[in-house]
């Protein structure tokens, strides 16, 4: 048995439940400031024989677990008391087997085509993949890609119409800002034109869309036209999903440099909760759903469906900004250490005495005591987010 097959370093975190299928290693463009992910790999295509080989690799092992779990008296299902026992009794096997057990432990309908940018594959060689998929693994009914806007502006609608035919349910598009000179200044290789003619195009083919915007993108400089110039692109193109993944510098990434110099000045968590306020409130004329489903994102609960839910959402950054300072601070760090999900978690009071010793803990370290603001305060909560990335 062929149990060995390709995955890739990342995913949309929608799409925790979804088979990785590698589809082209790495990113074609890899030049984003504020992305490390690909830094330092050559992009390569993988041929439409290899990429086959995997899908029968992945096939290989589901008929393996199967069969265990009949052997095993758990009738040929995934539960997790039959997976407890099976890689109990054999030792555990390898990632891609643990892979392929969890995927098919949460249902084994969910593809997600990797790495940064499917569609740069050949239409018909697409659609090879996509039936030949559907073919050997016929319990997948969404198959999901990343892709680049530019590339997607360049595809025809007709070509799009027929991914979808062959299944391609989704596409995430890592649009970031909509904004020229910031996409400029970040090397996105993109402008806002061709963002909006790529997104269009796949509306227009009947692919779910999904748009990755980033919060923070813009620094102190450009908060403010990042957040309305983001808003009138995907004005422009109505997409299924706009989804926020906040800023995150990290050293490995170009724009740490820039941001040491000075020359790229960080929001800080308030100033990006009033950018986000104003992105919403910029989003007129489409039916979009907003999601905050990155965990980096400090207020998760700003999701809902446009326009309906734009008060809600708005109400939540209200909410949030009004809180006196102190109280911001212990949602900030009890958020960053990954306790709330909700400000109404705030009034659990164990938890609430949890995070304050904590708090006090570092200001006496730093010698800060009674000092909600100090930078070196603000440091450490940055310093926590990195356990996220
Ligand atoms: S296009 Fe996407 S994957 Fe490639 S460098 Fe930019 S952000 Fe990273």
């Amino acid at each position: 048995m062929n149990d060995y097959f390709e995955i890739g370093p990342i995913r949309p975190p929608s799409e925790a439940q979804s088979l990785l299928l590698r589809v082209t290693r790495n990113c074609p463009w890899n030049k984003c400031e504020f992305c490390h992910t690909y830094k330092g790999e050559l992009f390569s295509f993988r041929t439409v024989e290899e990429i086959k080989k995997d899908i029968d690799g992945v096939k290989g092992i589901v008929d393996e677990i199967r069969h265990r779990s009949w052997s095993m008296g758990f009738a040929g299902e995934t539960s997790q008391d039959f997976l407890r026992t099976f890689f109990r009794q054999t030792g555990g096997y390898g990632h891609a087997f643990q892979s392929v057990a969890g995927w098919l432990y949460f249902g084994g309908t969910q593809a997600f085509l990797q790495d940064a940018n499917s569609l740069l594959v050949k239409t018909t060689e697409l659609v090879e993949i996509l039936h030949y998929l559907h073919e050997k693994l016929p319990s997948i009914s969404r198959i999901t890609s990343y892709a680049r806007a530019r590339t997607l502006a360049k595809k025809s609608v007709s070509e799009l119409k027929e991914l979808r035919a062959a299944g391609l349910s989704r596409i995430h598009i890592g649009m970031e800002t909509g904004y020229d000179p910031l996409l400029q200044y970040m090397k996105k290789g993109v402008t806002a034109k061709e963002q909006i003619q790529g997104g269009r195009n796949v509306v227009e083919s009947g692919i779910s869309l999904s748009e990755y915007v980033m919060p923070g993108l813009g620094g102190k400089r450009w908060s403010r036209e990042h957040a309305t110039e983001t808003a009138r692109v995907l004005n422009e193109i109505n997409p299924d999903f706009i989804r926020l993944r906040s800023l995150y510098v990290r050293p490995n990434m170009p724009l740490f440099s820039k941001v040491e110099s000075g020359e790229f000045v960080r929001l800080s968590d308030d100033e990006v909760a009033s950018e986000i306020k104003l992105f919403i409130t910029s989003l007129n004329g489409i039916q979009s759903t907003l999601v905050s489903d990155h965990i980096l994102n400090l207020l998760e609960e700003v999701e809902g469906k446009l326009p309906e839910d734009r008060e809600k959402m708005i109400g939540v950054i209200d909410r949030y900004l009004a809180l006196p300072a102190e109280e911001r601070l212990l949602y900030r760090v009890g958020r960053r250490l990954g306790y709330y999900r909700s400000l109404v978690e705030l009034q659990d009071l164990p938890l609430r005495a949890r995070i304050g010793k904590m708090i006090e803990e570092v200001r006496h370290s730093l010698n800060r005591e009674g000092d909600p603001l100090s930078e070196e305060i603000e440091r450490e909560i940055y310093r926590l987010m990195e356990n996220y990335i």
